[in-house]
Formats: C-alpha cells, sequence, structure tokens
C-alpha cells in the first residue's frame, strides 16, 4: 500500500514530533523491549541492540501439554548463556512446568528449581495460557492459576522479590467464531489447539482471569504484570478497572500494539496517560528457525514501527492499516519504554 501524504501533512508532523530532528529518530533515552523469546547465543543481536540502544527482557515458558516431552530445560540454558554473554543487556524471566501439579512433591520441587535459577539471575517467573486452557488433572479438571499447589510459589517469590509475568487466557478472537471479523483468525487458523469457541468444559475467559486477579489480590506485594495487555487486549475499561482495582498489577503490550493502532485513539491515548506507570512495551519475538540476521532484522522492524507509532504524530501504515501516530509526550515514551520496565523488573538493568 503506497503511503499518501502531503507535504503539509508531512511538515505537521514533523513539527508535533521532538523525535525527528534530521535522521535520528531515536530518543536521548535507552528502550527496553521487555517481551522476548530469543534463548540462546545471538551475537549479531546484541551488537544489533547496542547499536540502537535497547534492552530486553527475554522469557522462557514451559510449553509442553499433554504427554509432549518438557521444553523449558534447553530454554533456560539459552536464556542464561545470553544473558552472560550480553553482559546484562539482556535480563531473563524463567518458568516451571506445572503439569505435574498433583505430585505431592510438586510445589517444592519446582520452588528448589525457581531458587536455583534464581541464583543464575532470573528476575521474574512466566506462567503461560496452558494454565487455565490445557493443563488438566487426572479427573479432567482444568488446572487454574489460582490453584492451591500453585500458591505457595507465588508467596515464594513476593519474599524474593521476584516478578510473575502471566499470559492468562487468549485474545477475544479465541472464544469467537472464525470468520473473517475475527482479529485473530489469522492465528487460530493454523493453531487450532487454542481456539476454545465451542469447545465443552472449557473455562471461559472471564473464569481464567478471575482466578488470575484472586492471585494478584492474595499477593498484594507480588508484582504481576498481565502479558499481551493483559487479555483485555479489545476492552480498554475492563482493564482499566482492573489496574485501579490492583496497584501490584501492571501489563505489558507485546503483540498488541496493533490493537491499539486500530483502536480509537483518544481512548487509547487517554489510557495511556491515566495509567503511564503500569504499562510495559514489549515485541513478543520468538526465534524459532529463522537465521539470527532474519530475527534481527524483524525485532528492529517491529522496534521500529512502533516506535513511530507511540512517537511520531504522521500517518503510517501499521501492519497494512493505514494509522496515526499517537505523539505521545517524550515524558510517557520514557515511562513506557524504559522507567515502567525497571520499576516492574527490578534487576532488568
Ligand atoms: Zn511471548
Amino acid at each position: 500500500m503506497k503511503i499518501a501524504m502531503t507535504r503539509r501533512e508531512m511538515l505537521a508532523g514533523l513539527a508535533a514530533s521532538p523525535f525527528l530532528r534530521g535522521k535520528a529518530a531515536d530518543p536521548p533515552f535507552e528502550r527496553i523491549d521487555t517481551h522476548i523469546h530469543l534463548n540462546r547465543t545471538a551475537p549479531e543481536i546484541l551488537a544489533g541492540f547496542r547499536q540502537t540502544r535497547w534492552r530486553a527482557l527475554t522469557i522462557c515458558d514451559s510449553r509442553a501439554i499433554g504427554d509432549q516431552p518438557p521444553d523449558l530445560d534447553e530454554q533456560v540454558r539459552g536464556a542464561i548463556k545470553l544473558h552472560r554473554e550480553s553482559k546484562g543487556l539482556i535480563a531473563w524471566a524463567t518458568s516451571f512446568d506445572a503439569r505435574p501439579f498433583e505430585r505431592p512433591d510438586f510445589t517444592e520441587t519446582t520452588i528448589a528449581g525457581l531458587k536455583e535459577w534464581f541464583k543464575e539471575g532470573a528476575i521474574a517467573v512466566k506462567i503461560w495460557k496452558n494454565i487455565g486452557m490445557a493443563i488438566r488433572s487426572k479427573s479432567g479438571a482444568y488446572l487454574m492459576p489460582d490453584n492451591p499447589a500453585l500458591l505457595p510459589i507465588y508467596e515464594m517469590m513476593q519474599k524474593q522479590d521476584k516478578t510473575l509475568l502471566a499470559h492468562m487466557a487468549e485474545p477475544d478472537g479465541a472464544w469467537l467464531p472464525l470468520d473473517s471479523t475475527n482479529p485473530e483468525v489469522g492465528y487460530y487458523s493454523k493453531h487450532p489447539e487454542w481456539y476454545q469457541y465451542g469447545r465443552k468444559g472449557a473455562p471461559k475467559k472471564e473464569e481464567i482471569l478471575a482466578a488470575r486477579d484472586r492471585v494478584i489480590a492474595k499477593y498484594p506485594k507480588l508484582r504481576v504484570v498481565g502479558c499481551h495487555l493483559g487479555s483485555n487486549e479489545s476492552d480498554l475499561p475492563a482493564l482499566a478497572k482492573r489496574l485501579d482495582n490492583y496497584p501490584n498489577f501492571a501489563v505489558d503490550m507485546a503483540a498488541r500494539v496493533r490493537y491499539l493502532a486500530a483502536g480509537d485513539h483518544k481512548a487509547v491515548r487517554q489510557f495511556l496517560n491515566r495509567y503511564q506507570d503500569r504499562i510495559t512495551y514489549g515485541t513478543d519475538t520468538v526465534w524459532r528457525t529463522q537465521t539470527e540476521q532474519q530475527v534481527l532484522h524483524s525485532v528492529q522492524t517491529a522496534h521500529d514501527r512502533d516506535w513511530n507509532f507511540f512517537a511520531r504524530s504522521d500517518e503510517m501504515n501499521y501492519h497494512g492499516h493505514m494509522t496515526q501516530g499517537l505523539a505521545l509526550p517524550e515524558k510517557l515514551l520514557r515511562k513506557i519504554f524504559y522507567d515502567n520496565p525497571v520499576r516492574w523488573f527490578p534487576g532488568i538493568v
């Protein structure tokens, strides 16, 4: 799609943005991507991040479901290696395999394992959507995030001052008919295992989020960062209510900036302004089979695109849709891209 813009519009955009003087569009502060999955050695990516003054939090997920082989240890080894190589540029978050939650020694073993990884520098622990949507007890009941077997883990994290990253539930699209009006039609066509529409006996999205909220309420000193706008990507008023109710709750925008770009910009700007201390930025970049160069290119493209959306005022093509930049003030940008990550993930810098 051709970006048509008059010279006058372009100049208006330039005038409104403090970050477009000359060629350098970069801000006078470092930026932090709080949600990537690059759990292996990555010299070229590190060099690229250094050049553009980005830091990041790389996250390990225990994604296995059913009797799939465990997939966490390899990610953890890679994350530790990357963290060390980066000399602190990349912080890391660990996770745990929740499938054996009914074993009598589950809680104790899990806590002992997490403490070992904290010694290796892990600053946060991620729980993933397989809790609430896939892992089940022997009797068939879904494991929910507030299951008693998990509570001592959160309690230990609160004591150890670690952050809980919670990717709970999915976008609304997982519970909507799979047609062209579904904004997630691409993803769920390829990943039917996470498509919940009409699935009998599966917890509803609100039930999963309510169980997460009970954890947030039960441990008021535990910092909880809800990934992907806390799965309230299409309902900022609902998210606002949660942020009002739970001062220990924040959200990352990983892979959901497109919802903000497509949404009502007046409401989005108000939301970002009101909750300016509770939001971090992330891309959700995943390194699968691409080359390192390709990953670097894709993460830098996302960084530039999203930065332009938040910082600039001109019209731009965001994921194939024309949209206008939000032109947030520098104070807000600095919070979202640096101060909030530092505050919500102690140890990230
Ligand atoms: Zn992710």
